[in-house]
């Protein structure tokens, strides 16, 4: 058990407002509170139920968190009232916009900072969500040190940081031409640079000085906080911290931080979730197949009817959540209604769901066999920490990066084989959802049958994510490498 006797650094959590970012990013807060350190989360009113409904369920700890709330600037950076995530942005040509509002808030939140003057109050470490780059002068300010949180994993890090000092996307002649990555001998990864995130692409919609603030940013703080752990990650955290000369610090996964204190009950949070529940309650162990694309994934019309159609033929019983459905063109709309029955059952077995799914119960449930994901790292490892091998759809940002770590060195998934990352507002390809589909419903099944069935290697698959989920399970319990690292962050910050 932590000890709780002894006073402990104060750390204020800056989350970098997005909804997949703020996640796991408040779980960390709510794990140093775990380990007895006082923690102060600064949000926004739009966002603190969110951060408030996490703390609150994190158990143990909670009470020494503070939720503060400060006004964003939305109206002053000319977005809409209430933007207050990226996730609001209405339109691709208010994403500089939105990166205004945050450089505002960031007086607001340093100003908050000079304020926190009581014993004990005062901050002694800050731990800011990527692209907060302003925090690091409200840390140097109140003299304590400064994490970053970036939400990629520590490969996905390392692979950048390569690219970052050798730059072998700008020799290349297309964005198809493959490069090396050599960043974990003796696997050898090749990518094109149209795989690459975002910032090493040639245009995207946010403007490239704010990229040369963040590399700034990454190269002016102490450490690195990863949302991973250590065995999951074949030593890039290591060579990450040699690289970069950082602490590199892998404390999850840290959707565990409130199951692990027996406190978190995901399965009442709201009617569709317990609908969804229900629903996996009446299936056989191992037979579901869940399809989730992240916070924000949406595809393009033709390349969903040609997903939907592979899962409505599948043999197993298959949960699908569906983003953006409002704007989806009349055609697939008829299509998803006059497959769907009242309680939202597209041809008899497979659960649509057009809202926010309960993706870590779903994960968890016994009856889940299988998760068809894009790759975001939030929802990477939420799987490895169910024990769910998974099938590979990479968006965007890190993702390509992501599925090869899940394929070629974890050894949990199967690669549904996407050529071309899917437009986003961020990435700026938006073609207005033209796009036609790159992946076909005879290739989507042949994926899935892999993943649910596959013979010999599907069940090598299942046993490398059953192993890896012990050893997530393992590294968060007393004396684990998460946990190790979680008291290293409390002590640097003492
Ligand atoms: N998520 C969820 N329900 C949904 C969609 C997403 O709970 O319907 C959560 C998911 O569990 C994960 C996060 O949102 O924690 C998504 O993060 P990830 O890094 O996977 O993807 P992103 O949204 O950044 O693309």
């Amino acid at each position: 058990m932590v000890d709780t006797q002894c006073p402990k650094p104060h750390f204020v959590v800056i989350p970098w407002p997005a909804t997949s970012h703020m996640i796991p990013i408040v779980d960390i807060g709510c794990l140093l509170a775990a380990h007895g350190a006082p923690v102060t989360i600064i949000t926004t009113p739009k966002s603190s139920q969110l951060v408030r409904g996490r703390v609150d369920r994190a158990g143990q700890g909670s009470a020494r968190i503070t939720v503060a709330a400060l006004p964003f600037p939305a109206a002053e950076a000319g977005l809409p009232d209430g933007c207050e995530r990226l996730d609001h942005v209405p339109s691709v040509d208010l994403v500089p916009n939105f990166f205004d509002a945050t450089t505002l808030f960031g007086e607001a939140v340093a100003q908050h900072c000079r304020l926190l003057t009581a014993p004990g109050r005062r901050p002694s470490c800050v731990v800011a969500g990527i692209c907060n780059t302003w925090a690091h002068g409200v840390a140097s300010e109140l003299g304590a040190p400064c994490f970053i949180f970036h939400g990629f994993c520590a490969f996905a890090l390392l692979c950048c940081e390569y690219l970052n000092t050798h730059k072998p996307h700008e020799a290349a002649a297309s964005l198809d031409e493959l490069f090396d990555v050599p960043v974990l001998p003796p696997f050898g990864f090749k990518f094109a640079r149209r795989h690459l995130p975002l910032q090493f692409l040639p245009s995207c919609s946010i403007p490239e000085d704010r990229f040369r603030e963040l590399r700034e940013f990454e190269m002016a703080v102490d450490g690195i906080v990863v949302n991973s752990f250590e065995e999951l990650e074949h030593g890039s955290a290591a060579r990450l911290a040699s690289t970069t000369g950082k602490a590199v610090l892998a404390v999850g996964p840290v959707s565990l931080c409130g199951a692990q204190q027996g406190h978190l009950d995901l399965r009442a949070d709201s009617d569709d979730a317990r609908r969804c529940m229900a629903w996996l309650d009446a299936k056989k162990s191992k037979s579901v197949l869940y399809v989730s694309f992240g916070s924000t994934g949406r595809m393009p019309p033709a390349q969903l009817m040609q997903l939907g159609l592979a899962l409505v033929s599948c043999p197993w019983p298959v949960i699908w959540v569906i983003k953006g459905a409002d704007s989806l063109p009349d055609d697939v709309n008829e299509w998803l209604q006059n497959n769907t029955d009242a309680e939202g059952i597209l041809d008899s077995q497979c659960l649509a769901v057009r809202g926010w799914a309960p993706q870590v119960a779903i994960l968890e449930h016994p009856a889940v066999g299988g998760f068809l994901t894009h790759c975001g790292w939030g929802s990477t490892l939420e799987s490895v920490a169910a024990g769910v091998p998974v099938a590979t759809w990479p968006f965007y940002a890190e993702q390509f990066l992501n599925e090869k770590l899940i394929v070629d060195v974890l050894g949990i998934g199967v690669s549904v084989g996407v050529t071309k990352p899917t437009d986003s507002m961020l990435n700026s390809g938006n073609d207005g959802g033209k796009a036609k589909a790159d992946v076909g419903m005879e290739k989507v099944k042949q994926a899935l049958d892999k993943l649910m069935d596959g013979g010999v290697d599907g069940e090598a698959r299942r046993a490398k994510a059953e192993e890896l989920k012990a050893k997530a399970k393992a590294a968060l319990e007393h004396g684990g490498s998460s946990y190790l690292n979680l008291e290293k962050l409390v002590q640097f910050a003492g």
